[in-house]
């Protein structure tokens, strides 16, 4: 069972807002939790609500499920298909991120058959600034962004793809970044690079996402990075190449997931089965990497390393799930207080990247049921539905 606490989100969000220079924008990246009392707590608040990155057609569904208007979303995304355009156009959709020309000219068309104008912004994939930790995606060969080298031969035609029009930039070079300077670092470089695309390229700077990259533990204890400093620093790099950005040209915002919605969250697991295997203590949980993780159990991922606090530790074990896959630990030499079969353990900071990223219906298990709180009060309960059948596709469907 999953436990969210809609105050710590808001807390969240409101740090966040709070740590930035007044009139920034924060898009709830629907990736880290698309629960939709989650998606809509962060939405809500005065002045201060989030709006909405989507990359699917689900992820559409949920922000829409949530009471984002389809003019609250930003669809990014290396692989938009037709389809997918075509209905997030449908509902409502004008702003995308674009990764290369052809990815404009597909928005296009999609907003043309609608009789519509997408707003386009370009994804950049510009030279590392340096970010020393994290999890890094540009600046060397990638799916995602448009070389920034390759902008004074693309633009005039980046500008005059019919159905389209380009209003700025977009850039998300780093995810999870602890140390604030590199964080600093990354976006001063995006704002210096998006004052140049204007001056020198002409690129039309209504909007500029500088992206994100903040940060959060993941299932073990530790509170969420603060960034003290970020604010100032923004201040000064704005101010110094995009002079007009406090009277809002151009629009700013940031990006977010993990650090609006990891905080919020318990995964809470009973213990199954305790076991000792050639000299190592099992314990054996209801939930693995069917829950929790899933993505780094097959490699994509840190790997879940599961850690627990207030625990007095009198056993260290190795944390497993129920999966029929050695790939199925959720941690090793993990501190644990003496356990019994039953015993409930909850670990931390798992709002975010949890059911979402995970192997569902590898083995067939049912989805863990997902609490969300206000505090004491109990907002809702539920269990994410996957059909064990097929709908059979005919050859029109297909
Ligand atoms: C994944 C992603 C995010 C969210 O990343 P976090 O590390 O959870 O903040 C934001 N923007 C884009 C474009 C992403 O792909």
């Amino acid at each position: 069972m999953y436990v969210y606490d809609l105050d710590r989100i808001v807390a969240a969000r409101d740090s966040l807002v709070e740590a930035l220079p007044d009139g920034f924008d924060v898009y709830y990246a629907l990736k880290a939790n698309p629960h939709p009392d989650v998606a809509r707590a962060l939405r809500e608040g005065s002045g201060h609500g989030c709006r909405a990155e989507i990359s699917s057609t689900g992820e559409l569904s949920a922000a829409l499920a949530a009471g984002f208007t389809g003019a609250e979303c930003l669809y990014t995304g290396p692989g938009k298909t037709d389809a997918e355009l075509d209905e997030a156009v449908r509902r409502g959709v004008r702003m995308f991120s674009v990764e290369s020309l052809s990815d404009a000219e597909h928005v296009g068309l999609a907003a043309s058959r609608h009789g519509a104008v997408a707003d386009c912004l370009l994804r950049i994939n510009a030279p590392a600034a340096g970010a020393a930790t994290g999890l890094r995606m540009m600046g060397k060969a990638s799916q995602f962004g448009i070389d920034s080298e390759t902008l004074p031969e693309l633009m005039p035609r980046l500008t005059a793809v019919p159905g389209t029009r380009l209003v700025g930039a977009h850039f998300f070079t780093v995810s999870n970044a602890a140390d604030e300077a590199a964080l600093i670092g990354e976006f001063e470089s995006a704002i210096a690079l998006a004052s140049r695309l204007e001056s020198e390229l002409g690129l039309p700077l209504e909007f500029l996402d500088i992206g994100g990259g903040f940060a959060a533990p993941y299932a073990a204890p530790g509170a969420r990075a603060t960034y003290s400093r970020l604010r100032s620093e923004l201040e000064r790099s704005l101010d110094r190449d995009l002079p007009r950005w406090r009277t809002g040209s151009p629009r700013l915002a940031v990006e977010s997931g993990r650090h609006l919605v990891a905080e919020s969250g318990h995964l809470v697991v009973r213990v199954v089965n305790i076991k000792v295997g050639r000299g190592r203590t099992f314990v054996i949980l209801d939930a693995g990497i069917n829950a929790l993780g899933g993505l780094s159990g097959i490699g994509r991922l840190l790997p879940a390393a599961v850690s627990l606090d207030g625990c007095e530790q009198s056993l260290v074990a190795t944390l497993a799930g129920p999966l029929c896959t050695p790939g199925d630990t959720l941690g090793q030499n993990v501190n644990l207080p003496e356990l019994q079969v039953g015993d409930i353990i909850a670990i931390p900071n798992t709002g975010a990247y949890g059911i979402t990223a995970s192997l569902v219906t590898f083995l067939g298990r049912e989805a863990p049921c997902e609490v969300v709180l206000r505090g004491r009060e109990v907002v809702s309960a539920s269990r994410l539905e996957y059909q064990r059948s097929y709908s059979v596709m005919t050859p029109d469907s297909l």
